[in-house]
């Protein structure tokens, strides 16, 4: 646990979410500004900075828990988005790695 990071302190109950999922190693819970009718981050337990800092396992259980919140939440027929922003240019506002996954409705692209 990082102690000046946001989801870590999600992770460790010190902050309230909305979970949708949570397995031994991730976390999903509800975006608190959704974009879409489905907005959901999915985050590995333990800290890393960014997508490319996971190592293959722990971004696979991302990636996994990230198809279960898409069915669980009914959006995975219709099609959904994953995004990692990642950086200052891509919008990376939380510097603890989370796939948003986005869906319920038609999404445009590209991205602004
Ligand atoms: O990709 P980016 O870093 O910009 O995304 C951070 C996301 O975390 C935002 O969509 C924001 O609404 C969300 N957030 C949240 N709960 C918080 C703080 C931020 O869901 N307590």
């Amino acid at each position: 646990m990082t102690a000046d990071c946001l989801f870590c302190r999600i992770v460790a109950g010190e902050v309230p979410a909305r979970v949708a999922h949570e397995t031994d190693n991730v976390l999903a819970f509800h975006d608190i500004n959704p974009q879409a009718p489905t907005h959901v981050l999915v985050i590995p337990k333990e800290h890393f900075r960014a997508a490319g800092d996971m190592d293959p396992a722990t971004a696979g259980e991302v990636l996994q828990a990230a198809h279960q919140v898409a069915k669980a939440e009914g959006i995975d027929e219709d099609g959904y988005r994953l995004v990692f922003n990642t950086g200052r240019d891509a919008g990376q506002t939380v510097f603890h790695v989370h796939c948003h996954v986005l869906g319920g409705r038609p999404l445009a692209w590209p991205p602004g």
